[in-house]
């Protein structure tokens, strides 16, 4: 049975103050910036803790799963550059905020997670909230064959390489984020698909992420 969510959390204006705390910190994509202050945080979380949900930390939130933090969410989106129509491929749902970040800017989510108990959870939370993606269960470091290629990829996991399968999968004008390290810190990286054999690389910003599983990850 699918959750449905009631609204009746007073946030006195937390969700706005993210917002301009994410701007402070130098994310400028009014899109990214307004798709923030549209998704209830708060729904990711059990009541108990509402009053952390507009904080910008990642967060434990159950099932063995956190929430990424929102700078991250959002520095990550900005990358991605997304036009209205976009079709995404997620790699890493987790909670799924960062798929409803994607879909409030009209992209059509394709959407992966490896462990079990963490995409049964989503698929029941996200529809109760609205956010219909399509949903997958298994490694996504292999991407979803049937479905490429994608105008975007973005994984939510930090890799030890970029993935060959991922690059395949990109459509001829696309990008993908992923970031790229050992287990204890990654670097934000960015390939654009030039042409059917080549690609360019740009290394950005280090991050935290818990690490990408799978065939071809760690
Ligand atoms: N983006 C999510 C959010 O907004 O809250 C958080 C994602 S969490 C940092 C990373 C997720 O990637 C975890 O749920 C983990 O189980 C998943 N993951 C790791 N390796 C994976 C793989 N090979 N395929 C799919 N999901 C994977």
């Amino acid at each position: 049975m699918a959750y449905k969510f009631v609204d009746n959390y007073r946030e006195k204006g937390a969700r706005k103050k993210l917002v301009e705390h994410l701007k402070s910190r130098g994310i400028s994509d009014t899109k990214v910036l307004n798709a923030i202050g549209k998704v209830p945080r708060h729904f990711f979380f059990d009541e108990t803790f509402w009053i952390q949900a507009y904080r910008d930390i990642a967060f434990p939130i159950g099932d063995g799963q956190t929430i990424s933090q929102p700078y991250t969410v959002a520095y990550q989106t900005e990358l991605l550059h997304l036009k209205k129509g976009d079709k995404v491929l997620e790699i890493g749902t987790g909670s799924g905020y960062q798929t409803c970040i994607l879909m409030e800017l009209g992209a059509d989510v394709f959407t992966i997670e490896r462990q079990e108990s963490i995409y049964k959870h989503t698929i029941r939370v996200l529809p109760g909230m609205g956010y219909h993606a399509n949903f997958y269960y298994g490694d996504g470091s292999i991407g979803i064959a049937e479905h490429a290629p994608y105008d975007k990829i973005i994984v939510t996991a930090g890799a030890p390489f970029v993935p060959e399968a991922l690059l395949k999968q990109l459509k001829i004008g696309g990008a993908l984020v992923i970031p790229v390290g050992d287990e204890h810190s990654q670097k934000m990286v960015t390939v654009f698909r030039v042409d059917e054999k080549d690609y360019e690389k740009i290394e950005l910003d280090t991050f935290r992420f818990v690490p990408l599983v799978g065939d071809q990850a760690w």
